[in-house]
C-alpha cells in the first residue's frame, strides 16, 4: 500500500539504519547514498519521499520512468536506471542521470551514441552477474576489465564503479560473499591502473546492512520505504 505518512516513518527509519550500519563498520554515513527504488509506485510516491529530502530514486524500466518523469517538477531530483536495459531501448534511455546496468559492450556503444546525440554525459555503472542463475543479467566477471577499457574510451559513458544483484536466498547473511566479491573486482580494477572506479552499488532492503559492512557506496531499497510491491512487481494498492 501507498501511503504517505508510511513513507514518512519508513524513510527516516531506513535512513537511520544505513547510518548506523556505516557507524558500526567504522564507515562515513555520508558515504553511503540513498537510492529510493520507485518502480511500480506512483510519481506522488516519489513526490512524497522528496519533501521528506530524498533525491536519488531508482527505476528498472524506462517507459515507467519516462512517463512518471514528465509528471515530476522537482529540482535537483536524480533517477538511477537499476533494471536491464535492451540495446534497442538505450536511445530512451538517456533521461536517467545514471546508468547502473550496463552489462555488454555493444549496450555501452548503443548507450554513448545516444548519449552524443542526446548531448549528454552519463554515469555509468558496469551491472556483474556473480551467480550462475539463468534469470540474471549483468556482464561476467571474465568480461569486466575487457569492458571497463571499452567505457572508458567512449566520450559520453563516465564508468563510476559496479553494481550487482545477489541471488536470493531466505537467509541474507547469504549474500554476504557476493557484496565482498564486487568489492574485490572494485579495488582489483583500480588496482590495475583503472581511475575514478569507486563506487559498489549493492545492498536491497532485506541485505542493506550486510552490503554497508561490506563497502557499499549506494544501496537501492524499495519495499522498505514504499511498501510491498504486488505480484510479478506491480503495487498492490493500483
Ligand atoms: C526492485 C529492486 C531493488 C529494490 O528491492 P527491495 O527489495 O524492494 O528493496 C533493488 N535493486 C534492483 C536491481 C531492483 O530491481
Amino acid at each position: 500500500m501507498f501511503v504517505t505518512t508510511q513513507i514518512r516513518e519508513n524513510l527516516s527509519r531506513v535512513r537511520g539504519e544505513i547510518a548506523g550500519a556505516a557507524q558500526r563498520a567504522g564507515r562515513d554515513p555520508a558515504a553511503v547514498r540513498l537510492i529510493a527504488v520507485s518502480k511500480t509506485f506512483p510519481a506522488e510516491a516519489i513526490a512524497e519521499a522528496y519533501q521528506q529530502g530524498q533525491r536519488e530514486f531508482g527505476e528498472n524500466r524506462v517507459q515507467e520512468f519516462l512517463q512518471k518523469r514528465s509528471s515530476l517538477d522537482l529540482q535537483g531530483i536524480a533517477f538511477h536506471l537499476i533494471g536491464h536495459l535492451q540495446t534497442n531501448k538505450a536511445a530512451h534511455a538517456t533521461g536517467f542521470d545514471w546508468i547502473q546496468t550496463i552489462d555488454s559492450e555493444r549496450l555501452a556503444r548503443k548507450l554513448n551514441d545516444a548519449a552524443a546525440k542526446a548531448n549528454r554525459i552519463l554515469p555509468v555503472l558496469i551491472e556483474v552477474k556473480l551467480s550462475t542463475e539463468e534469470t540474471k543479467t549483468g556482464a561476467s566477471e571474465w568480461e569486466l576489465a575487457a569492458l571497463a577499457s571499452l567505457i572508458q574510451s567512449l566520450p559520453q559513458l563516465q564508468l563510476k564503479g559496479l553494481m550487482t544483484v545477489p541471488p536470493w536466498d531466505a537467509e541474507p547473511e547469504q549474500a554476504r560473499p557476493y557484496f565482498r566479491r564486487l568489492r574485490e573486482m572494485r579495488d582489483g580494477l583500480n588496482n590495475s591502473g583503472f581511475a575514478g572506479i569507486t563506487e559498489l552499488s549493492m545492498g536491497m532492503s532485506r541485505d542493506f546492512q550486510i552490503a554497508i559492512q561490506e563497502g557499499a557506496t549506494m544501496v537501492r531499497i524499495g519495499t522498505a520505504i514504499f511498501g510491498t510491491r504486488g505480484p510479478r512487481g506491480r503495487s498492490s494498492s493500483l
